[in-house]
């Protein structure tokens, strides 16, 4: 056999360059995870494949990339929703963590995430949280492509509790040993994850800044999420957020910033100017009151971003048709003029330009011969697609995620037709309600 897996796509919107040409019966060919063919169909080619699919009537595009999440906390999805940003995340969230948050949890809810993922049409996650053994676990054997972010915090995570005081120093040591376990993994990407620059020291920032040196591996952090932070850190070190970064040396091309809604126009240069990328999070920064990211701004600067969900407790799901749809409104809004952004930029930002954002570029982001098959198709028998005078529009502002009906990552079928292939979803269910009883029981203690 030629292919290990062949596609006819009688519709296909590949994403080559960027670009939102929409082609009529194409076919893919896939050997080894790889798309080594792209042309015309022609009868006869599904004989040259081990595995044939015939789109039909979907919609054959990118498997979607997540530039921010927090995998494990759709446990708390639902769980504290509606409070101050502060209050919610200093109050109520870290509190919790701290208590709750450990290996098992982790496992259960990044299995849970990563069914969300695959059902939504995501194949790539760039995550930030705890326990990253862990998750990186559970995300290889879901099938998932992932860049994984080791915590670091001035204080002790949940991770280091049982360390006492050797939690702090022994760090990097910690972080080398997942990297050495993952480098040369096919979907897995060691990161660094420095929180944020109000939970991380000058110091922590150049130790973290020269492990990411050493080792070439990205840096995912939350940078000007709130007005609160550039207030706090213009009034703690005289400079905001990502002027402090860039004077410590830590913006750089593999710096990706989640957030940057509140960067001036002088940080947006020092993006510009050291590659750093960042990443529009419009569904939780709506959420949370935080405002709206100056992305047109950025990407008019070329700057590259990517669009992200950001966790489940601030979102509350991690559908990116969700944030395609919303984040494209909120720049409409935000300029008083309906063409700041428009449905080709959201596709853009959630496949091509956001894989190239987050360093990724040369594998996914795009179906052409060359890079890696995370692909997906997407039902389009349902009232609200139709009819389709167009597949941009109908894509970003009438698809809700749940149309995505067959998923393939890295050339295997994570999802087909609706059945998950990697993941028992009954399983899972219940091991999600099992944590949810034992957090509810411990909160009706402590109220
Ligand atoms: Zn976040």
């Amino acid at each position: 056999m030629t292919f290990d897996l062949g596609i006819r796509c009688r519709t296909l919107l590949p994403m080559t360059g960027g670009e939102g040409k929409v082609h009529q019966d194409q076919f893919l060919g896939v050997k080894d995870g790889l798309i080594v063919e792209s042309g015309p169909w022609k009868e006869g080619r599904d004989l040259e494949c081990s595995r044939f699919i015939d789109s039909g009537s979907r919609i054959v595009m990118p498997g979607l990339v997540n530039g921010h999440t927090h995998l494990a906390m759709s446990l708390l999805r639902g769980y504290e929703d509606d409070l101050p940003f502060h209050k919610w995340l200093f109050e109520r969230v870290f509190p919790v963590e701290a208590k709750w948050v450990d290996s098992e949890f982790v496992e259960v809810g990044v299995s849970l995430s990563a069914l969300e993922c695959i059902r939504f049409g995501t194949t790539t996650v760039n995550d930030m949280y705890f326990f990253t053994e862990s998750a990186a676990k559970v995300l290889d054997g879901a099938g998932l492509r992932a860049t994984l972010a080791w915590p670091f915090m001035d204080f002790p995570v949940p991770d280091e509790k049982h360390l006492g005081d050797q939690a702090l120093a022994g760090r990097p040591a910690r972080f080398q040993a997942f990297y050495e376990r993952y480098r040369n993994h096919p979907r897995i990407r060691p990161a660094l994850g420095p929180h944020a620059p109000y939970t991380c020291s000058d110091d922590l920032i150049r130790e973290v800044t020269a492990l990411s040196n050493r080792f070439q591996v990205p840096v995912h952090m939350h940078v000007s999420e709130t007005e609160k932070e550039v207030r706090e850190s213009v009034s703690k070190y005289g400079k905001t957020p990502a002027q402090r970064l860039y004077d410590l040396g830590a913006l750089h091309s593999r710096f990706f910033a989640a957030h940057g809604v509140h960067l001036t126009d002088e940080e947006i240069r020092l993006f510009r100017e050291t590659g750093a990328s960042v990443i529009y999070n419009p569904d939780s920064n709506f959420k949370l009151g935080s405002g709206i990211a100056p992305i047109t701004k950025f990407r008019r600067a070329g700057v590259e971003c990517a669009l992200g969900t950001d966790g489940s407790a601030s979102n509350n799901d991690l559908s990116l048709f969700g944030a395609m749809d919303l984040g494209t409104k909120a720049q409409k809004v935000a300029h008083h003029d309906s063409t700041a952004m428009v449905a080709l930029d959201a596709l853009n930002l959630a496949t091509y330009e956001g894989a190239r954002a987050l360093g990724l570029g040369h594998l996914v982001g795009s179906l052409e011969p060359g890079k890696r098959a995370d692909l997906i198709l997407i039902r389009t028998d349902h009232p609200h697609l139709m009819p389709m005078h167009s597949v941009l529009s109908q894509l970003v502002y009438a698809c809700q995620g749940l149309e995505v009906d067959t998923v393939i990552c890295d050339g295997r079928v994570l999802l087909d037709q609706g059945q998950f292939q990697t993941l028992d979803p009954t399983t899972i269910y219940a091991e999600v309600e099992r944590i949810r009883l034992k957090l509810a029981r411990e909160l009706a203690l402590h109220h």
